[in-house]
């Protein structure tokens, strides 16, 4: 396969020789560096490239050019190469018009030239953005191949795994890739030891358990050491956060995921109100981010390992983990978030994973390319997922309960949401059955206004209708709401409230009835449930857990 390609454009030959010379200087072992001194040029030479079926990572353009300026020659690349990232080159005179370009057509970056010196002011950013290029584009790099049935549930939760754990992998469909089928009868497969996950120098898996995948991915799966002064459960926002905090403040600290790192937050396609990222970032963005951040802080986190117990044991707090296996530490804190509630329809849970999906991750959204896709919920989690999704289907359809979207989702997405062309908000509905032999193949939907109900031809529907805690492996002693949301700090004394903190201090603020237990993230009774709060608390929290480690 070919290198991928970096494009530069700008008119003047002097800036045009700088940039190509500097990009090729760093990039050039792994990228194909092409110039074009206009706008128009730049577009045929696009042409071409897409002709040839070769893939464009970067386009730099100078946003000054006569005939057409950087903005619109990217306005118009787009067509040709949707998924290029795209920096602009400006003057200190154009920041307002490449802020504008942000919002107008999806800018990645704007540069103010000149970028001397290049390892400090250019090098960095065009990283980041080959970094989250290369991500969306995993065939260019990935060893790891899953071979398996489209319609398989579990094929499906391995894919999301590798998905959500970044780990870049090659899907092969046995049903539609002739390599597919090579691959299976070389490693001597029979249909039910599918899906097939090959690892690089590695055995062939048979349909692995998630704990075995991690570990033949080399990916950490149990804790170092017997003792920490803390531990985290979950590594959402929340749990990163405190993560980065605690390491970087000289705790010896673990975090443990069942999942993934990222949290709900991994799956969502742009976050747009974290404070710091004009343009939005990927919720695997950001996850990414943190994990190099606590990685080199020195937190250590244990993956695809599930807490379901814990208990207090003197001054240590324990945790059980699924299988075997516990952590031991002198405090804890829980940022386990909330997960997807379950939708109560005819049909659904047999066809859950084979077409029905709670959820979607990023870069999966591309399967559903030319389908028609339906979306139950009003949030921003559904829009945001109705606008991944519309960059690859033919059509989605929003699938709402309620006769506006006002109320439940910001107007920055409504205004998306509507003048899509692709996308259509089907008010005062429900779904109310899913049929399909193997997979998804129709849904039965009601007008709740007149209660008459139709059928239509559906192999996709994401579900987000709201999310609730699974806190039960608290047990008794830690208090949680009715709903299962952790109850902390003043909330635990409240005059009426049932007393059950056991000290004569009162507890810190994130304090669970536990002494030494913090609650940080969606999961705390009366958080905010957004990714700024969740960081916010994560972050609080350990800053409590110093406060408590002086206390005994
Ligand atoms: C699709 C989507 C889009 C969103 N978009 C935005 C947005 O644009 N802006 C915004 O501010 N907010 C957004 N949110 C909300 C935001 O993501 C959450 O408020 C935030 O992620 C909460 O962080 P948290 O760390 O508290 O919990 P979570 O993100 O829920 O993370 C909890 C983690 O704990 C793990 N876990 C749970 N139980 C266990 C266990 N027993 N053992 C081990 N691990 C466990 C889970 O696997 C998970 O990784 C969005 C949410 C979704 C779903």
């Amino acid at each position: 396969m070919s290198k991928p390609t970096i494009m530069t454009v700008d008119d003047d030959p002097q800036v045009l020789a700088a940039i190509t010379r500097d990009l090729l200087n760093q990039y050039g072992a792994d990228y194909r560096i092409v110039r074009a001194s206009s706008g128009r040029e730049a577009l045929d030479v696009l042409t071409k490239l897409t002709l040839r079926d070769e893939l464009l990572a970067l386009i730099a353009a100078d946003q000054r050019m006569p005939e057409m300026t950087g903005i619109e020659m990217l306005q118009q690349a787009q067509a040709h190469v949707p998924g290029a990232k795209m920096l602009l080159l400006t003057a200190y005179a154009d920041t307002d018009v490449a802020i504008r370009a942000i919002n107008d057509i999806g800018l990645d970056y704007y540069l103010l030239k000149p970028w001397d010196p290049p390892e400090e002011r250019l090098y960095p950013i065009i990283d980041d953005l080959l970094d989250d290029w290369s991500k969306a584009h995993p065939d260019q790099t990935s060893d790891v191949r899953v071979i398996g049935h489209r319609w398989s549930d579990r094929t499906h939760e391995i894919k999301m795994f590798l998905a959500r754990n970044h780990v870049p992998y090659r899907w092969y469909d046995v049903e539609q890739d002739a390599e597919a089928e090579r691959l299976r009868s070389l490693a001597d497969a029979a249909t039910s030891d599918l899906p097939l996950v090959l690892v690089p120098a590695g055995e062939t898996l048979r349909s692995p358990s998630t704990l075995s995948l991690a570990a033949a991915l080399g990916l950490h799966t149990s804790a170092e050491q017997p003792l920490y002064d803390l531990c985290i459960v979950g590594a959402g926002p929340a749990g990163l956060a405190a993560g980065v905090y605690a390491a970087s403040e000289g705790l010896s600290s673990v975090i443990v995921e069942r999942e993934a790192p990222g949290g709900q937050a991994g799956r969502s396609a742009a976050i747009e109100n974290y404070l710091g990222f004009p343009k939005g970032l990927s919720g695997s963005d950001l996850a990414q981010r943190a994990i190099a951040q606590v990685s080199r802080f020195g937190a250590e986190m244990v993956l695809a390992r599930d807490v379901v117990g814990f208990e207090s044991r003197g001054p240590v707090r324990a945790v059980l983990l699924q299988d075997s296996g516990e952590i031991e530490s002198r405090a804890l804190i829980v940022a386990t978030g909330v997960s997807y509630r379950r939708l109560e329809a005819r049909g659904l849970s047999e066809l859950t994973g084979r077409g029905v999906y709670y959820g979607t991750a990023v870069g999966e959204a591309n399967q559903c390319q030319g389908e028609v896709v339906y979306i139950v919920g009003a949030a921003n989690s559904a829009g945001q997922a109705a606008l991944e999704l519309s960059r690859f289907a033919k059509h989605v359809v929003l699938v709402v309960r309620a006769g506006t979207l006002t109320e439940t989702m910001s107007s920055y997405l409504i205004a998306r949401i509507t003048t899509a062309h692709n996308i259509a908000v089907r008010y005062h509905s429900e779904v109310v059955a899913a049929h399909g032999a193997g997979h998804l193949e129709s849904l039965t939907l009601s007008d709740t206004k007149t209660g008459t109900t139709e059928d239509a031809p559906a192999s996709w529907l994401f579900i987000f209708i709201g999310a609730s805690p699974r806190t039960d492996w608290l047990g008794p002693d830690i208090v949680r709401d009715e709903r299962g949301f952790v109850v902390t700090g003043q909330d635990l004394i409240r005059p009426g409230s049932e007393q059950r903190w056991p000290l004569a201090r009162p507890p810190f603020a994130l304090e669970t009835s536990v002494p030494g237990v913090f609650a940080a993230g969606d999961v705390r009774l009366d958080s905010m449930k957004r990714v700024a709060s969740a960081v916010g608390e994560g972050a609080m929290s350990v800053y409590l857990v110093h406060r408590y480690l002086a206390t005994i």
